[in-house]
């Protein structure tokens, strides 16, 4: 791509690359290009570097990422010059260290500052962009580039009246840069985030009087601010280039201790204590790191929100205004929490008060103040804290028109979709930095901002070198992103906060999570990966014609990718290589750390009557009065592992959702007790179990099974013996990524044979331990070839995409309603075969494990006669 000169007043005519901003982005993106050759101009509304750094003068302000962490890692001459005064720089601190990073490589000769662009078309014949500016005039360019920031567009006030108050209005946002001074004012503060949190002391220190006007109290914590810690900067200055590699691959961006332990797992001292150190540290990261499950598990979450707010209470005097400041309506970090110096204190100044807005909202603005439901208040000055238009607002704000015209805003109009965060299909050529859909907001926002910059220069330079004009990415790969960033957040905490990340804060905006929340490190992977394959998800044109490698980069749940990624780093041994008593042994153990799942009403062992002797049982009772139906469960394990113990919580689940009594039977295993032992225990339990309903506390006649993968096989192949002996009724059958064949040649096992946890190999490794060849194609071993499948209970069976049995799963569905019978399948979208039973570690499952507890609590409502039925069906003589 030649370069194209800029005219004489710095001001480009037509240059390679317009970028939109000139903050921390803006201004590495600008060093980038001018290196890499591309003519390039930064278009910036203010009349100077810094961006956030340069409007956000609001007293307080600083940054509360370690200065170390935050700031650039691609000048190393840079990163040992500038020495950082405090451990958290001040705003003022942030923008000479920008400003100084423009002078030092004479950026700002490629800046037009005092420039909003207002909006960009995209030209299909020229294959340009023209980018119009609010002076008129426009700026053509090949790529169009907004490193416009995520938290750039203060929040339109809308508090109502607002416009009518005669005294002075600030806003955090766009802080006048003379300052402000509140020496014998009283000063109203409306909104309680991090601004309002940073502000409300230094305004207190100042003010004749300081109102604030809280809707939301927020979980804020002492920043313990103070010189750069020696440690960390001796850590640093020993390897700066190491510590910045290490940074990368983090969740956030900065290097802190990985989390190895749920919550629950330690005592309640050793929390405590874990929280106090973590309290102490004044480290805005290490409570979301501090146990794995806390921004996952609502009570893993609640020790957290409790700790901090016995803290709150501890500081804050009057007690009626510490339970307003005490946060109650969210988890902790479903809205960005603070770190903070004397905020909670500051409360405790005579001046001080706090207007709790869910006891008496506003009402108006007025000339003189604030006239809230209870009370009018008269002011000097209104300090507005209420927040940004985040990720998307500085986006939209330009009026961007894509291929055929295509109005970004109207694309986005139900919440923003892109590719990586990065580009969004119907804009060629077109860039976001940390754009909804990548890390951004959620982490150390400096090394996000670099990855962003990084990504699109190495793009250019290869479409430079593959001489290519044209970049976007496919409808496919931007739809399996949005579905991918939906994921990972759903199997959080943060959507259910009305926050930002969910758009919550501005009226009418689409409550969509925002940022991607599957962190730094695999979204670099990520990133990396689509590079390396090809750019997938890209469709490319230029001189040597269009080349689309469309495709998906991820289809894995994040939970089952997080899962099969622990095992690799556990080094976990393929089961198919131990003995039989070793892979039992690895089996009980990973049990052992399963988290216990829901607590039920009792649980007791016992023993029924198998098909050659006696067999131990779990009972599950709800804790809810009776009479409940009865679930007869077996257990995963390939007939060769498992117990009622590696079920447990899956058990206790199904227990409390379908509200059902659960016995969960330990039939024989393989392969001390070959096929047909596990069949014949199966239905011999089902049997024992319908016998001794009454003795069990169940309600006779309400019987259902369910089983899990080989136990789903066991299950499947007790219905057909039912059916075929005319009895037991069971009223149906729940079967969970069952065995149903023994034929391995289906396209899911070359699909996913390998590198899903479930093998092909541990498959075979399975049947030979089970069933000899001659006998696995039995119905009894392989249910889905009973010459007939009529007359069998109503059947739900759910399958995995990234399951090697997710093809006979859905054969076996297929055969059943063929047969008549009513049954369904539903297919766990990106799960694996452990998904499902997976409670409390597969989060993605959550629904699904709800719909097959709703369909079992659905059969049980009421005994169905199938085992009568069955009984008139001449096919049913299969197994007799
Ligand atoms: P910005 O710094 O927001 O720069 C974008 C620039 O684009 C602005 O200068 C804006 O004027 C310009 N612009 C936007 N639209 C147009 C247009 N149409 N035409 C022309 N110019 C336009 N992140 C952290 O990781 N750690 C922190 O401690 C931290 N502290 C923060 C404190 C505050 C008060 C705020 C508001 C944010 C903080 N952030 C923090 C997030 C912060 O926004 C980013 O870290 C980073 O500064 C963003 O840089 P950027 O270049 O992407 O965007
Ligand atoms: P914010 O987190 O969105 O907080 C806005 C506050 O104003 C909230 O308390 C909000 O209440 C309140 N509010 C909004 N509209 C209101 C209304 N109409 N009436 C009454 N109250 C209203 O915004 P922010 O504090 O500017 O922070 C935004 C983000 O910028 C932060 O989350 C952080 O990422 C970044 N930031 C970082 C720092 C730092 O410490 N480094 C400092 C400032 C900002 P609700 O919660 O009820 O909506």
């Amino acid at each position: 791509m030649d370069a194209i000169k800029s005219d004489s007043g710095g001001a480009a005519r037509e240059v390679d690359v317009v970028v939109v901003g000139a903050g921390f982005a803006g201004l590495y993106l600008l060093h980038e290009l001018r290196r890499l050759g591309f003519s390039s101009v930064a278009l910036e509304a203010a009349d100077d570097v810094g961006g956030t750094w340069y409007w956000n003068r609001y007293p307080g302000a600083r940054c509360d990422i370690e200065s170390i962490d935050y700031s650039y890692s691609w000048d190393p001459d840079l990163q040992r010059e500038w020495q950082w005064s405090e451990r958290y720089a001040t705003q003022p601190e942030i923008l000479r260290y920008l400003g100084h990073v423009a002078d030092k490589h004479d950026l700002r000769r490629d800046i037009r500052f005092s420039t909003r662009v207002t909006g960009a078309r995209w030209d299909a014949a020229a294959q340009r962009w023209s980018v119009r500016t609010d002076h008129g005039d426009e700026v053509r360019c090949r790529f169009y580039v907004m490193a416009t920031g995520c938290l750039s567009v203060p929040k339109t006030p809308d508090v109502p009246g607002h416009e009518r108050f005669r005294g002075a209005s600030y806003y955090t946002g766009r802080w006048p840069k003379e300052g402000v001074d509140f020496t014998g004012k009283r000063v109203a503060v409306i909104g309680t985030g991090s601004s309002g949190v940073q502000s409300i002391p230094i305004i207190a220190q100042q003010a004749k009087e300081l109102t604030v006007f809280q809707r939301t109290p927020n979980y804020s914590r002492p920043a313990k601010n103070g010189p750069v810690p020696k440690a960390k900067k001796a850590l640093f200055d020993a390897d700066p280039a190491g510590y910045r590699a290490a940074a990368r691959l983090t969740g956030a961006g900065v290097p802190v201790e990985k989390p190895e332990l749920r919550a629950f797992q330690v005592s309640e001292a050793e929390r405590r204590a874990r929280y106090e150190e973590a309290y102490q540290s004044g480290d805005l990261l290490v409570f979301g790191a501090a146990y794995t499950d806390i921004l996952f598990n609502d009570a893993a979450n609640e020790s957290v929100c409790e700790f901090l707010r016995d803290k709150i209470r501890a500081l804050v005097k009057d007690p009626d205004t510490a339970e307003m400041l005490t946060p109650r309506d969210h988890f902790y970090g479903t809205k960005r929490p603070c770190i903070d110096t004397n905020y909670f204190e500051t409360f405790n100044l005579p001046h001080v008060r706090l207007v709790d807005l869910r006891r008496e909202p506003i009402r108006t603005v007025t000339e003189t103040g604030i006239d809230t439901s209870a009370r009018s208040f008269e002011f000097d000055a209104i300090v507005y804290a209420t927040g940004f238009d985040a990720m998307t607002g500085a986006i939209v704000a330009v009026d961007v028109a894509g291929r055929d015209g295509l109005s970004l805003k109207q694309k986005w109009d139900h919440g923003p979709r892109t590719y990586l965060g990065v580009m969004t299909t119907g804009f060629p050529n077109f860039f976001t930095m940390t754009g909804p859909g990548s890390p951004s907001v959620l982490s150390n926002m400096a090394v996000s901002i670099e990855q962003h910059v990084d990504w699109v220069r190495d793009c250019l330079v290869h479409m430079r070198a593959e001489h290519l004009d044209v970049v976007e990415p496919t409808p496919t790969a931007e739809d399996a992103w949005v579905q991918h960033v939906n994921d990972c957040a759903d199997i959080t905490l943060l959507p259910r906060a009305n926050s930002w990340y969910m758009g919550a804060n501005v009226p009418g905006k689409p409550r969509v999570f925002l940022p991607y929340i599957g962190g730094v490190e695999r979204y670099r992977k990520i990133c990396d990966d689509v590079v390396a394959r090809g750019y997938l998800g890209f469709a490319f044109a230029g001189g040597s014609g269009r080349r689309c490698n469309d495709g998906v980069v991820r289809r894995l749940q994040p939970d089952a990718e997080i899962f099969l990624e622990m095992l690799t780093e556990l080094g976990a041994p393929r089961i198919e290589t131990l003995s039989v008593a070793d892979a039992r042994a690895f089996a009980a153990a990973s049990g052992a750390a399963q988290p216990p799942g829901p607590a039920v009403g009792e649980v007791r062992d016992g023993q029924l009557a198998g098909a050659a002797g006696p067999l131990a049982y779990r009972l599950y009772r709800p804790a809810t009065p009776g009479p409940h139906g009865v679930v007869a469960y077996f257990h995963g394990g390939g007939w060769v592992l498992g117990d009622p113990q590696s079920d447990d919580p899956f058990c206790r689940y199904l227990c409390v959702k379908a509200d059902a009594i659960v016995v969960s039977v330990n039939y024989r295993h393989a392969p001390e007790a070959r096929f047909p032992a596990a069949a014949d225990d199966a239905f011999a339990a089902v049997r024992w179990i319908a016998d001794h309903a009454a003795e069990l506390g169940a309600a006779p006649g309400r019987l259902a099974v369910c089983g899990w993968s080989a136990g789903g096989n066991v299950a499947a192949v007790a219905c057909q013996l039912a059916r075929d002996a005319g009895g037991p009724p069971i009223a149906g059958q729940v079967l969970v990524t069952p065995v149903t064949d023994c034929d391995l040649s289906r396209p899911s096992y070359a699909q996913n044979g390998e590198g899903y946890f479930l093998t092909t190999d541990l498959m075979r490794w399975f049947w030979d331990h089970y069933a000899d060849p001659a006998d696995r194609t039995s119905p009894k071993a392989s249910p889905l070839r009973a010459p007939s499948l009529a007359g069998l209970p109503p059947a739900l069976v759910v399958t995995c995409e990234f399951d090697p049995l997710r093809d006979e799963g859905s054969a076996y569905a297929v055969a059943l309603a063929k047969a008549g019978v009513a049954a369904r399948e539903r297919q766990g979208r990106g799960m694996i075969h452990n998904s499902v039973p997976g409670v409390d570690v597969m989060l993605s499952a959550v629904g699904l494990r709800a719909e097959l507890a709703s369909a079992l609590r659905a059969f049980l409502g009421a005994a169905t006669p199938h085992a009568t039925a069955a009984r008139r069906d001449p096919a049913s003589a299969a197994h007799a």
